[in-house]
């Protein structure tokens, strides 16, 4: 298969879908690899890499998206790539349909094949292909965390495991999924006294085993939240339901309880936050006061560590890019039943139930 990897174009995006890696493991199975020239340079990855990879570059976005069968991207296609795509191409990518209305009618419009990479579903539930970025969010909260927690930044001024002959830290994760657990680990790991509250005992069982001592579990409710975030420094929002906004388990009049500098990173921004006063904000202005509190609330923290972000995405994405270039997609779809939700455009239908009723469109 003839297969094309662009360069991002979206605003700060800096990953790219397939490294050097990946195109040498599709090159060794007789596939082409075109890769738009410096798409892999935000991640650290020259022309040159690719080349030696046995992957070919090709100058422009439109040389690229006409030559392949199958696009392999990271973001959803924005505005000026829709019209680049061409009917019967496979576009395997990350699209989030249901928020984005002008992105389907496009997409159904250009009678292309979308598989998207949050939809595809292991047997147990699971989403593996959302998995990588939840691991490098939750490891970069805290990492975020302890830098704000720095007073000339607006926090506590404590280091997160002190030093002997001080307390360390207190952090709170709120969610013990992917998210919160990475997020312990590394809280765990410098030190600090760690406490994930989450409303699944069979998860905080799981978490009581295998965390270190210095990790504690604790059921999240309001009683508990209440009393847990007085004595915080840290505190990360993980909390996810799935398809439904994220609960708020930190309301307004809370930080009024809590004390001054303590630090607020709240991952799970992008559905809604879990802490009332979170607003979404950029790389560029991350935080923001309210008494006295710091906010972090980034809603797309792994694109500040494209080297690592790439690569964790593209070790989850390439065996079933491997499967697509090697079979088709239908006959990798037949054979691999987790691709099969992954499907949600085909050659102008939506056959994604839930993104035909975000928009009433047939299905
Ligand atoms: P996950 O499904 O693995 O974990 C969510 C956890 O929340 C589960 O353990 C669940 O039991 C727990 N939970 C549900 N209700 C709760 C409650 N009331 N109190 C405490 N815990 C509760 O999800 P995840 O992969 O860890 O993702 C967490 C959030 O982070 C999601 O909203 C995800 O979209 C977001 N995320 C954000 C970024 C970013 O850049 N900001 C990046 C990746 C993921």
């Amino acid at each position: 298969m003839i297969i094309g990897v662009p360069k991002e174009i979206k605003n700060n995006e800096n990953r790219v879908a397939l490294n050097p890696a990946g195109a040498k493991e599709l090159v060794k199975r007789g596939h082409t690899v075109y890769v738009q020239h410096t798409a892999g340079e935000g991640s650290g990855f020259t022309d040159a890499m690719y080349e030696e990879a046995g992957a070919t570059i090709l100058p422009t976005i439109e040389g690229t998206y006409a030559a392949a069968e199958m696009i392999i991207k990271v973001k959803e296609p924005i505005e000026p790539e829709y019209k680049l795509i061409k009917e019967d191409q496979l576009i395997f990518t990350y699209f989030h349909f249901a928020s984005h209305e002008p992105l389907t009618k496009a997409m159904v419009d250009s009678k292309a094949v979308c598989l998207a990479y949050e939809t595809v579903e292991k047997t147990d539930r699971s989403l593996p292909l959302l998995v990588p970025m939840s691991e490098v969010a939750g490891r970069m909260a805290v990492q975020k965390g302890a830098n704000y927690l720095e007073k000339p930044l607006g926090g506590k001024g404590i280091l997160l495991g002190g030093v002997p002959g001080t307390l360390p830290a207190k952090v709170i994760i709120l969610g013990g999924g992917v998210v919160g657990t990475q997020a312990a680990w590394m809280a765990a790991g410098l030190g600090a006294d760690v406490t994930i509250m989450d409303v699944s005992l069979p998860r905080m069982r799981y978490l009581s085993d295998v965390m270190p001592k210095n990790v504690k579990t604790m059921m999240s409710n309001e009683f508990n939240i209440r009393k847990m975030i007085k004595e915080a420094d840290l505190i990360v929002g993980a909390v996810l339901i799935p398809g439904a906004k994220a609960p708020h388990l930190i309301t307004r009049d809370m930080l009024k309880e809590m004390q001054p500098g303590t630090v607020l990173v709240d991952v799970a921004v992008d559905q809604g936050g879990c802490i009332e006063t979170c607003k979404p904000t950029t790389h560029q202005d991350p935080t923001y006061v309210i008494d006295d509190v710091v906010h972090y609330c980034v809603a797309n923290m792994p694109g500040a560590v494209p080297y690592t972000s790439t690569i964790a995405l593209t070790n989850a994405t390439l065996p079933y890019a491997i499967q697509l270039a090697d079979k088709g997609w239908k006959k990798a779809a037949l054979e691999n039943p987790e691709l099969v939700p992954g499907l949600n455009v085909i050659k102008g239908d939506i056959v994604y139930k839930a993104v035909a009723d975000a928009f009433d469109m047939p299905y």
